[in-house]
């Protein structure tokens, strides 16, 4: 595979004020900051790694490529970055936009072509939410690929709102506490999944993702809705935003800071097992009032 250690992509020039410059430094800044803090606590990659970078052509994978390649000019380590974007066939699927963006970023990238569109469409009734199935074939396909290519570690563009997001689906609608990790190994056990922007907000990669300018493809493209759970989770937070700024950061950073022996999962914590030493040969004070 090619090597381009020394690349960045070219700011636009629109941030011509000098305090849009300014903020937009700070952002830039702040953005690198938390994806190399991500990528250090959770060890997500290392020397020789081979990263598949999975580009949807929405905003977070656009900004998780950019990032990651500015990132590994500065980096002590050597690592391979391979872009890889799924064609699913989608009705009105611009297929050249995201080839001619990858030619200039001066990196290796497939293009992957599956109707999977065809088959979501056949297999889900009419009026269903097609996401669930569409992105679980997008799954086993790129995961089917990182094979084919040796990629040690297959990178997606998942932001820190997508993992509060996450755990309250989980636990509003499918009583598990659980969110999203920042680094897995896949179902099949053959693959490590990282998520190098586990620590970036949403909104600061929107702002990012504006003024970099990147070629954005919605998601959307089939006609379908988003979830309506995960519509009510986001509105939610969206809300709790607004009334108690930092809100979403306070919930992010529980998630860092568990205490199993205050949960009640047993499997987590030997509740059965907690003992303490008494003892046995002290008897009973003989007066009702004890002074103490
Ligand atoms: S919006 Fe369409 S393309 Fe995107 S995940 Fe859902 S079904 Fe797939």
């Amino acid at each position: 595979m090619s090597q381009q250690h020394n690349q960045e992509t070219t700011a636009p020039d629109h941030r011509d004020t000098r305090k849009g410059r300014l903020e937009f430094n700070k952002l830039r800044k702040r953005l690198r900051r938390q994806m190399g803090k991500a990528i250090a606590d959770f060890s997500m990659i290392e020397a020789g790694d081979r990263v598949m970078v999975c580009i949807s052509g929405g905003k977070d994978s656009h900004a998780m490529l950019e990032l990651l390649i500015a990132l590994r000019s500065s980096a002590p380590i050597d690592f391979d970055i391979v872009a890889v974007t799924l064609d699913q066939k989608q009705p009105g699927y611009p297929e050249e936009v995201l080839p001619a963006y990858l030619e200039q970023l001066e990196i290796p990238f497939y293009i992957l072509e599956k109707d999977t569109y065809s088959v979501v469409r056949a297999i889900v009734p009419e009026g269903k939410t097609t996401c669930g199935l569409c992105s679980r074939l997008r799954r086993g396909t790129l995961y089917g690929f990182a094979e084919q290519i040796g990629a040690s570690k297959i990178a997606l563009g998942h932001h820190r709102d997508d993992i509060v997001e996450t755990l309250f689906l989980n636990l509003f609608f499918g009583g598990k506490l659980k969110a999203m990790p920042a680094k897995l190994k896949s179902d099949d056990g053959q693959h490590l999944v990282i998520r190098p922007l586990a620590y970036c907000r949403e909104s600061d990669i929107a702002d990012y993702a504006r003024a970099m300018q990147f070629p954005i493809i919605p998601c959307n493209l089939c006609g379908t809705q988003e979830n309506l759970q995960r519509q009510e989770i986001k509105s939610m937070l969206r809300g709790w935003e607004q009334q108690y700024p930092g809100r979403t950061e306070t919930i992010f950073r529980a998630l860092g800071n568990v205490a199993p022996s205050h949960l009640m999962d047993q499997t987590l914590f030997d509740f059965k097992g907690l003992d303490v030493e008494v003892d046995q040969s002290l008897g009973l004070p003989g007066i009702r009032v004890v002074n103490l």
